[in-house]
């Protein structure tokens, strides 16, 4: 099974919404409703300040279903509906779901909601239906700031894939071409260590998507 997940550098993301705007467009998110939030986290104050410089520090933080390895919603299911797909992604069989809500309730990131004219819960799909033609996740593909990469953890987070960068692909480059072309985190990540990398609280569900953070304190508990 393939541990297809999310890699947020916040370190790059500068808050633009473009993630969100994506991904509502692509998966006609109904109004009001959103299957990717960006949160600002801050202004918090940090070290000492010295007279030159405010001692405060915030960054953005990029929210949806995180594909857990050991889902809530899916331990609390009452009719089998979120399910672990073979790509290790969790999904809603909406043939299945009767809307009871149940799955939103043990759900820690408050990211699953009520479609209220379908009467099924809706999420993030990690855009399955474009992963499985080799694409990437529109939310990955639309980056403003390419901050966010999509791979299979089991090879890695220097492994995962952003688009490339399009000023660099040379005169002539159909759109196509730039759209295909990737490139790896380790090609453009700055230096991080292990201290870096943070997951949003654990309660026992295991999230699977990753957030590097440099320089500035992680809020969230692991
Ligand atoms: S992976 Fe696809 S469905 Fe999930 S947040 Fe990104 S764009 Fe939306
Ligand atoms: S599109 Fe990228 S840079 Fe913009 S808010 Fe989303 S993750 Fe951050």
């Amino acid at each position: 099974m393939s541990h297809y997940a999310i890699m947020t550098d916040l370190n790059r993301c500068v808050g633009c919404l473009s993630c969100s705007v994506a991904c509502k467009t692509v998966s006609n998110v109904p109004i009001g409703s959103f299957w990717i939030k960006v949160l600002r986290v801050g202004p918090n104050k940090c070290g000492d300040y010295q007279g030159k410089r405010p001692n405060i520090e915030t960054y953005f933080l990029p929210m949806q279903c995180q594909h857990c390895k050991d889902p809530e919603c899916v331990k609390v299911r009452p009719t089998e509906a979120s399910h672990i797909a073979a790509d290790g992604t969790i999904q809603i069989d909406k043939s299945k779901c009767i809307g009871c809500q149940f799955c939103v309730m043990a759900y820690p990131y408050n990211v699953r909601y009520l479609n209220e004219d379908e009467r099924v819960v809706e999420k993030c799909t990690l855009c399955t239906q474009k992963t499985a033609q080799g694409e990437l996740p529109q939310c990955v593909a639309q980056c403003g700031g390419r901050a966010r990469f999509f791979g299979d953890l089991d090879e890695g987070i220097d492994n995962f894939e952003c688009p490339a960068n399009p000023t660099k692909q040379g005169k002539g480059v159909s759109y196509d071409d730039v759209h295909n072309a990737r490139q790896k985190y380790s090609d453009i990540a700055k230096p991080y260590d292990a201290s870096d990398v943070h997951h949003l609280p654990n309660v026992g569900n295991n999230p699977k998507f990753l957030y590097v953070l440099r320089g500035r304190t992680w809020q969230g508990k692991e």
